[in-house]
């Protein structure tokens, strides 16, 4: 799911001067940065550039005013921006699993399981993550997450094609599609269930480049049944690759629904120029993509 980035790259999305920032001890920028970039500081120290490829780094920030400064050639850029003060202890405790409440336009009752039809009776929806406007996170080269997606939405719904089955793409292209649209076509499309595909990066005080996982997050036991289905054969193709985290409950607007099977497939980071170049590596792709069509073809054919 998104995470917002502070350094896209550095010409564009650097903190604007006297930008407040939640309480933070750590964050990490992630940038596709010029090779004039020669030098960087932060409250006045040199700071631990990363770069193969593309640039990532971590940064320690202070309570109160944070000042970095990059050398670019003969460019200098400064940026001062503040960090809140640290909350109370005992504060903002994460919402329930419930909190949110379904979708309002499902209802309460779920479809009936698509054992015994088929294939071609069987409408899967496709949903590639972010779009347009909307890039999702960003690789180190600057690269959208909603690219990648992309990429791998419609490798599988080739898979899916061949195995017979209908496919729906909540997006066909780079265009911007609102969240709760997202769940809707699977409404008006009647479909048998519903796959969301994102790539992912890790939290501001999280070093990206000590985490990389695939996991499948689903949020009743319609979705979780499904999302086993599909990380057992992911599992089974990115063994020794990167690990799995398993089916994981998570409260997110496309997976809330009592009527569609649904879930989100986390593939992987690609905030590292390791994990970019894998994202975006057709072979692996092609691969992960079998696997989730594997793994949505044997939920449809099991008899629960
Ligand atoms: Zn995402």
């Amino acid at each position: 799911m998104p995470v917002l980035i502070l350094l896209a790259a550095i010409s564009v999305s650097f903190p604007t001067a006297g930008t407040k920032l939640p309480f933070l001890e750590r964050c990490y920028m992630t940038g596709a940065v010029p090779l004039s970039v020669t030098n960087v500081t932060v409250q006045g120290k040199a700071a631990d550039l990363y770069r193969t490829g593309g640039w990532i780094t971590m940064i320690d920030l202070v309570e109160g005013t944070n000042s970095i400064e990059i050398v670019a050639g003969n460019d200098t850029t400064n940026c001062v921006f503040t960090v809140a003060s640290k909350p109370a202890p005992g504060k903002a405790a994460p919402p329930s699993a419930n909190e949110y409440g379904k979708l309002p336009f499902a209802s309460d009752v779920s479809r009936p399981h698509p054992a015994g039809k088929e294939p071609a009776d069987i409408k899967i929806v496709l949903d590639a993550g972010h779009g347009g406007s909307d890039p999702g996170t960003k690789s180190p080269h600057g690269i959208g997450e909603k690219v990648a997606n992309l990429q791998l939405v419609r490798e599988i719904a080739k898979v899916l094609g061949e195995m017979g089955y209908k496919t729906i793409l909540t997006r066909e292209d780079d265009s911007f599609v609102k969240l709760a649209d997202r769940p809707k076509k699977a409404h008006a499309a009647d479909a048998e269930c519903f796959v969301s595909i994102h790539h992912n990066a890790p939290g501001f005080s999280t070093d990206p480049r000590t985490v990389r996982y695939h996991a499948v997050y689903a949020w009743n036991t319609i979705g979780s049944i499904l999302a086993e289905y599909i990380n057992r054969r992911m599992a089974m193709t990115l063994e020794g690759d990167i690990p799995t985290r398993g089916v994981l409950q998570a409260n997110y607007l496309v997976t809330r629904n009592p009527e569609i099977p649904s879930c989100l497939v986390e593939v992987d980071f690609m905030t590292t120029p390791e994990a970019e170049e894998a994202v975006f590596d057709g072979i692996r792709r092609r691969a992960i993509a079998k696997a989730i069509a594997q793994g949505i073809d044997e939920w449809c054919r099991a008899a629960d």
